[in-house]
């Protein structure tokens, strides 16, 4: 885990500055949407950043076209190898696609048929491992290895960060200062590279990730100092099943994050109806976890201006339809 080469090293605003003007041609602005409801619900005034409308459905994109615009020649030749619950893994395939190289993913068995048939939509080779039981680490190293792949991880990646935190330059750039940003949490790529851009761009805003309740990993790392690493959460927050945060995104969180909290299942799928049905459009369940803490009540946001990132929109409809069906037959009965 330690080896010399993943140490750590300095990450600053200059490489999102750099990373946003690689993207600049690829990704999508995407729009910032405000609801007169959510902000009288809150008492606040609410900024929605909807990454469930970037390219492929989800911020993910940013990060892995910073990192694959800049392979070497040698580098794009043989191609990209990485493991990812899904939206990495789009990301990864569509810039490898774009830039017109070779793309293979490690997807777990289990993982929302959308994504696979959409990651092998976009042209890249799917392997398959059960998240359970095997190490996708390893087989993405051992892939790498055998056939001259280069690795990009999901999170723990300098080039992969910076990307990410161009969402945050976009929601600074378009509605100035805020009070509080609110970023979804896995393993710490969003939120390092959001909270990279906050402390650069406006210094007193209040930086809050925001995980799923049954894998608090990275809010126990933030409280102990140490990285902290658990089992895979079972929670329908898909895209925030990771173990640990990374060596990278962990001394950036520990520097430029003021604290890190929870919310349950229920909460996203109370989060996923208001979308749905007050705003007309779709978030994934990893995608609602920033506003579920702001709807939530418990935070104190009363009168601030609230950045709220909402990270992606990919989730089977049916699967949207089965979870927002079982939260109202909860609710009728007595
Ligand atoms: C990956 C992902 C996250 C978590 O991002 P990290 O960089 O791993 O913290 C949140 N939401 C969605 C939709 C994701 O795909």
């Amino acid at each position: 885990m330690s080896q010399p080469s993943s140490v750590p090293r300095t990450f600053s605003f200059d490489e999102i500055v750099q990373a946003h003007a690689r993207l600049a041609d690829a990704v999508h602005r995407t729009p910032v949407l405000t609801s007169a409801t959510a902000d009288r619900r809150v008492g606040a005034q609410l900024f929605f950043k909807c990454e469930n409308f970037q390219r492929m459905g989800a911020f993910k994109f940013r990060g892995a076209y910073n990192a694959l615009a800049q392979f070497t020649p040698q580098q794009r030749r043989r191609g990209v190898v990485t493991f990812s619950s899904g939206n990495h893994a789009q990301g990864i395939a569509l810039s490898a696609q774009l830039l017109g190289m070779p793309a293979v993913i490690v997807m777990p068995t289990d993982a929302p048929a959308i994504k696979v048939a959409a990651t092998r939509g976009y042209g890249a080779e799917v392997v398959c491992y059960d998240r359970y039981t095997e190490d996708r680490e390893a087989i993405g190293r051992q892939l790498a290895e055998e056939r001259g792949l280069t690795l990009i991880p999901p999170y723990d990646h300098p080039h992969v960060m910076a990307g990410q935190g161009t969402a945050a330059k976009e929601l600074f750039e378009d509605v100035g200062a805020l009070d509080t940003l609110l970023v979804p949490l896995g393993g710490g790529g969003l939120l390092s590279g959001c909270a990279t851009v906050a402390r650069a761009m406006h210094p007193a805003c209040r930086v809050i990730g925001v995980e799923p309740e049954t894998g608090n990993d990275g809010q126990r790392s933030f409280r102990s100092g140490q990285i902290v690493h658990i089992d895979t959460p079972k929670t329908i927050a898909d895209g925030a099943q990771t173990q640990h945060l990374g060596q990278h995104t962990f001394p950036v969180i520990q520097r430029s994050v003021d604290d890190i909290l929870t919310v349950s299942d229920a909460e996203l799928v109370e989060a996923m109806k208001f979308f749905a049905g007050r705003m007309k459009m779709i978030v994934e369940p990893t995608g609602c976890l920033a506003a579920a803490l702001a709807f939530r009540g418990q935070l104190d946001l009363s009168g601030q201006r609230v950045g709220v990132l909402l990270s992606g929109g990919n989730v089977d409809l049916a699967r949207f339809a089965a979870l927002v069906q079982e939260s109202a037959l909860q609710e009728t009965q007595p």
